[in-house]
């Protein structure tokens, strides 16, 4: 389901779009190589005409797979825009492209995602990078398998 109106259905009452939008329709390839989106864009929106513009407003959903700068470990990142909104004007240099009476609300859409991209994906805030998780890796195998390596319990020893 395309994210895209008919101007015509706001005269009387104001549109209510919810859905899921392909994540394809996005076009989020290639604006940053440690984060790939693959599920759909999730939204719920309010559409309503007011005198000389549209207001659309509501919320978007993205789930986006990102790879940590620091540990390089793949995690997911939920980027939610609530209360989003936009003012797409009817008239003026700045208006609203209109074809078949129909509004794409996709570029709109599109451009707060991107800003709204994590600048510096973390698994986590306190994330410490590769060495970390190495030792962390480290500690739940031992954790797990009850035996500690040589090499850790030369580590341990050390910390006495
Ligand atoms: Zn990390």
């Amino acid at each position: 389901m395309p994210l895209r109106f008919n101007i015509r259905h706001l005269e009387r009452k104001a549109l209510r779009l919810r859905g899921e939008l392909p994540v394809a329709e996005l076009d989020l390839g290639g604006i940053d190589e440690l984060i790939r989106a693959s599920l759909p864009l999730k939204h719920d929106l309010l559409v309503e005409r007011q005198p000389r513009s549209v207001l659309v407003q509501g919320n978007l959903q993205l789930t986006l797979s990102c790879e940590c700068v620091r540990c390089l470990r793949a995690f997911e990142h939920r980027l939610e825009l609530n209360r989003w909104s936009c003012l797409l004007p009817l008239d003026g240099d700045d208006r609203v492209l209109i074809s078949n009476d129909c509004v794409d609300l996709t570029p709109y859409v599109r451009e707060d995602i991107v800003l709204a991209f994590p600048r510096h994906p973390l698994c986590r805030a306190e994330c410490r990078g590769l060495l970390a998780a190495a030792r962390a890796e480290a500690r739940s195998v031992v954790n797990a398998t009850g035996e500690i390596s040589s090499a850790w319990a030369e580590l341990n020893k050390l910390k006495l």
